[in-house]
């Protein structure tokens, strides 16, 4: 087996405004404001506490030409307030945009499912960030990719790497390197998936464009920031990943503290143990390593099965190395402890460790050993990491947006109440989405859809089909919950 020493992946430095990223600086932390871009004072005031938070890279969307404008006046009251925050402006569906965004901003995000490579649009917007030393984030989500690579990939890893490539050997052939790259889903397998094929693919070429790490549409509270912490700890164990958003259903600023201690805790990893396994890079080559039907948390039965207990600074790498160094395909269960005393911090940094072993298949248990807290705070922990990893079900999964500007009612108050009357059903997963945009897209695992179609007007889903459009939001719930009910998968609490 190759044993490697762990290393951050090389990548070239990538300057964002105040901040420079890549080339081994210390990885970065970002948020996006969910205030409307036309609104000077509520979006400096969001930015300002961002800022506060330790978050010096903050994104706005800027759907149209009145947002892509505003931005000079935010960007000009920031600077007048003293904050150098590094300023992004995020371009959907509008391609145009991007050009009046250019000229005020330090990053453009662009999606290149919205663009057509080689048709001129976007060489030109290389050429506009050349000159006023504006960097560029090529930004693939899944479920939003074009029609031409949908058709030929689906909706796959695959496809969101060809989508990226594309776009990045533009920039190559141009001898444009202030350019950052993301692979975002809101299904950490598809997204862990993602990122892997796109270095290799990036690898092949001699490419070293710095990424961003992300789990779109992870949720609020406990539940979000486990799945954010197992997709982006996965990464960030290989050694990838440059800069992150934890996105959360919440104040933005919310997001910045727990960002920082996934970087914190992956700032210091020593050992010598595998950290390279490409045969399971692929979803469409998962497979798990035992024949276990569901995995279980510690207190379950468990006759049979090889307790495996991480005890070193790299606890990701040195269980990967025990298990891939196993002759036999014994079951598995995975443990390490935390002395942590705040209950997030213990899920944070379990998450970030063990998750990824779940998400890989290699493992078949989890015993977060944490005597800080009880048994009911530990198994609850446990199965949240189990359902991020996708590898048991047993709540209802909600993927919501952490909203922007384009949200169109108050999504953290409306996923509180949908939770409160959903949170028992299980197998179930349930999009919350504040803009029928992205919101459809970007929501594609859901069987269930409540999304923002107009103010104050809903549109719902079932799986990818409309089944309620423009609904006053008051009737909405109740109307979700009946559509739930008539489908069969409503149960009492
Ligand atoms: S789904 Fe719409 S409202 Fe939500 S974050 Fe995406 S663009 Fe913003």
């Amino acid at each position: 087996m190759n044993l490697n020493r762990f290393e951050r992946r090389r990548t070239h430095e990538v300057r964002i405004g105040s901040v420079i990223i890549g080339g081994g600086r210390p990885i970065a932390v970002q948020s996006m404001t969910n205030t409307d871009t036309k609104d000077t004072e509520a979006s400096v005031a969001q930015i300002e506490r961002i800022d506060r938070a330790g978050g010096k890279i903050v994104r706005l969307t800027a759907q149209g030409e009145r947002e892509g404008e505003n931005l000079q006046q935010i960007v000009r009251r920031l600077r007048e307030d003293g904050f150098d925050t590094a300023i992004v402006a995020d371009i959907h569906f509008r391609p145009e945009i991007a050009a009046i965004a250019a000229k005020y901003v330090d990053k453009v995000r662009i999606n290149p499912g919205n663009y057509r490579a080689a048709h001129g649009e976007f060489e030109a917007l290389i050429e506009q960030c050349r000159q006023r030393g504006v960097a560029l984030r090529i930004g693939v989500n899944h479920g939003s990719l074009s029609k031409r690579i949908f058709d030929r990939y689906g909706d796959t890893p695959e496809g969101m790497v060809v989508s990226a490539m594309e776009f990045l050997r533009v920039c190559r052939d141009r001898n444009f390197d202030q350019v950052v790259v993301s692979m975002k889903s809101s299904n950490t397998r598809v997204m862990v998936a993602a990122y892997r094929l796109l270095v290799e693919a990036m690898d092949r070429e001699a490419m070293h464009y710095p990424i961003h790490l992300g789990v779109t549409e992870a949720g609020n509270g406990l539940e979000g920031r486990i799945k954010s912490a197992v997709g982006i700890g996965a990464l960030l164990a290989d050694g990838i990943g440059d800069t992150i958003r934890v996105s959360l259903t919440e104040a933005p600023e919310n997001e910045i503290p727990v960002a920082q201690l996934l970087v914190d805790h992956f700032s210091d990893r020593t050992g010598e143990f595998a950290v390279v396994h490409p045969e399971r890079y692929s979803p469409t080559r998962y497979r798990r390593r035992s024949r276990i039907a569901v995995p279980v948390v510690h207190d379950e039965p468990m006759e049979g099965f090889r307790i495996l207990e991480a005890v070193s600074k790299n606890p990701t790498a040195e269980l990967r190395a025990a298990i891939l160094n196993m002759e036999s395909t014994d079951p598995v269960l995975i443990k390490r402890r935390y002395e942590d005393r705040s209950l997030e911090a213990a899920a944070v940094k379990a998450a970030a460790d063990l998750g990824p072993l779940l998400l890989d298949g290699l493992a078949d248990g989890i015993w977060i050993d944490a005597p800080a807290f009880d048994d009911a705070q530990r198994r609850e922990i446990e199965l949240m990491i189990l359902q991020a990893a996708r590898v048991r079900f047993t709540h209802t999964e909600y993927i919501a947006c952490p909203s922007c500007g384009r949200t169109l009612y108050d999504i953290e108050r409306t996923l509180a109440e949908i939770k409160s009357r959903t949170s028992h059903l299980r197998n179930l997963r349930i999009g919350v989405m504040g803009c029928i945009v992205n919101g459809p897209g970007e929501m594609a695992d859901a069987d269930y859809g409540y999304v923002g179609a107009a103010p104050g007007r809903i549109t719902l889903y079932k799986e990818s089909e409309i089944v309620a459009r423009n609904i006053p939001q008051e009737e909405a719930l109740d109307r979700l919950i009946d559509l739930i009910r008539a489908n069969g998968d409503w149960r009492e609490a």
